[in-house]
């Protein structure tokens, strides 16, 4: 949730629940009255989605909640699954939560994984299809956005959906799922908990044997859909990327193009949303590689982030056809980690610290390369060192 300790965080709800087995685990639950098969829950506003998600998995189906000083209950329809993104009044004002609230134990976040499969996907609508390429750019690339409150699918920050393309391939079977690493946090845009986003670059190249230009099925399917059209979405999926829950901790991301999806998501969460139980005072820092000025996805949304928290956001742009590198060539993600290298490898050393890669395949080999100069100056080998990272869960890499 993004409320706090406020006059809203504290309020409490009552849900009416049906259908919940009497032996399940309700023990977190202030587990009130029984009443015809209802069973009503007395929830803080702070953990409402928490204990709705509970629910569902206890087999209950919540078919009201209202607030406990007795306001029209909001009624949500028993013929389908338990809604966990709803929401009865979310707080006006986002306030700053007082110190004490931030020294209370935290609740392990739990990673949701395939809550909906191929053969049975969730259906979302798409609400938004826009483009993140300015005049003059490369390519089209488009901000999507799907309505999930048909059902139950959440996700966390780092995580990917798979989105299944309508119709069937040349062998004449239904098309195969394809990921999307997901660009809006686990309460989605519009800040309801009831959306996901994805940031889709239309996959075209040219055939190398008939020079002929193919479009990708899925990215094509996606970066024109309508507005209003049903898509088939599976998962979420992915460990890997998922951002540490220490407060403190100094994020190095490093995109190339969509690569900037999970680090849209994390740069949300840590700056634009407010957290009961999250309130980031670490370093981010944000190296981003792409073709052109205009190809700068988020660039607004960046900047701002940028104005707002000198201290604790750094954006750094390495634009290829544009900048050069010192050796007068085009400058990549790579030769703005390399200009870095010696930072880098310095905050490394704090065990607190977490590296990032997402975007295209070729990127890693650079970044290795601009590391390991570093490391040899402080009498390490990269390679070695990068395990070591990575056995420690601090080295994160999602390229495609
Ligand atoms: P397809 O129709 O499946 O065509 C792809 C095929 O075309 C390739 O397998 C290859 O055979 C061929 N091909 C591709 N390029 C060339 C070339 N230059 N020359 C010759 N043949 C070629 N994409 C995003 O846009 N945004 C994301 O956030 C994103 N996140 C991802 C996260 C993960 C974890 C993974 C694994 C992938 C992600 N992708 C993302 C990529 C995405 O899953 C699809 O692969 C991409 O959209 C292309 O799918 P398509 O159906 O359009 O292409």
């Amino acid at each position: 949730m993004y409320s706090s300790s406020t006059a809203a965080g504290n309020r409490l709800y009552v849900y009416e629940v049906v259908g919940l087995s009497q032996n399940g685990n309700t023990d977190s639950l202030d587990y009130s009255i029984r009443q015809s098969g209802s069973v009503f829950f007395t929830v803080p506003y702070s953990r409402m989605n928490q204990e709705m998600r509970r629910i569902s998995r206890l087999g209950g189906k919540i078919v009201s909640i209202k607030p406990l000083n007795g306001i029209a209950p909001v009624q949500i329809s028993a013929d389908r699954s338990p809604a966990p993104q709803v929401i009865a009044e979310p707080p006006k004002v986002q306030e700053k939560t007082p110190a004490k609230a931030m020294t209370q134990a935290k609740e392990k976040t739990e990673i949701p994984v395939n809550l909906y499969r191929p053969n049975n996907p969730f259906i979302g609508k798409c609400i938004e299809n826009y483009s993140l390429v300015g005049e003059g750019g490369i390519g089209i690339v488009q901000h999507l956005t799907f309505d999930l409150s048909a059902g139950n699918l959440h996700y966390l920050e780092g995580q990917s959906i798979g989105i299944i393309p309508p119709g069937t391939d040349a062998n004449g079977k239904p098309h195969k799922l394809r990921l999307y690493s997901i660009a809006s946090t686990r309460h989605g845009d519009k800040l309801d908990d009831k959306t996901v986003s994805l940031c889709v670059r239309q996959l075209e190249y040219q055939h190398p044997e008939t020079n002929e230009t193919v479009y990708g099925v899925c990215s094509t399917y996606l970066c024109n859909l309508e507005v209003g059209a049903d898509v088939a979405i599976t998962g979420p999926v992915g460990k890997e990327m998922l951002l540490p829950e220490d407060e403190d901790a100094t994020i190095i991301m490093m995109a190339t193009g969509t690569g900037i999806a999970p680090f849209r998501a994390f740069l949300w969460r840590m700056f634009k949303e407010q957290h009961e139980d999250y309130k980031f005072k670490g370093l981010a820092w944000l190296i981003f590689g792409v073709p052109k000025t205009a190809n700068i996805l988020y660039k607004e949304e960046l900047e701002k982030i940028a104005a707002e928290f000198p201290d604790n956001f750094r954006l750094t742009y390495a634009i290829s056809r544009e900048q050069q590198n010192s050796e007068g060539g085009r400058m990549y993600i790579q030769h703005r980690v390399a200009e870095n290298a010696d930072e880098i490898w310095n905050l490394l050393q704090k065990p607190n610290t977490h590296a990032y890669m997402c975007g295209l395949k070729g990127m890693e080999d650079g970044i290795d390369q601009a590391l390991s100069g570093a490391a040899a100056k402080n009498g390490a080998e990269w390679s070695a060192y990068q395990k070591q990272l990575k056995k420690e869960h601090r080295w994160h890499v999602e390229t495609y």
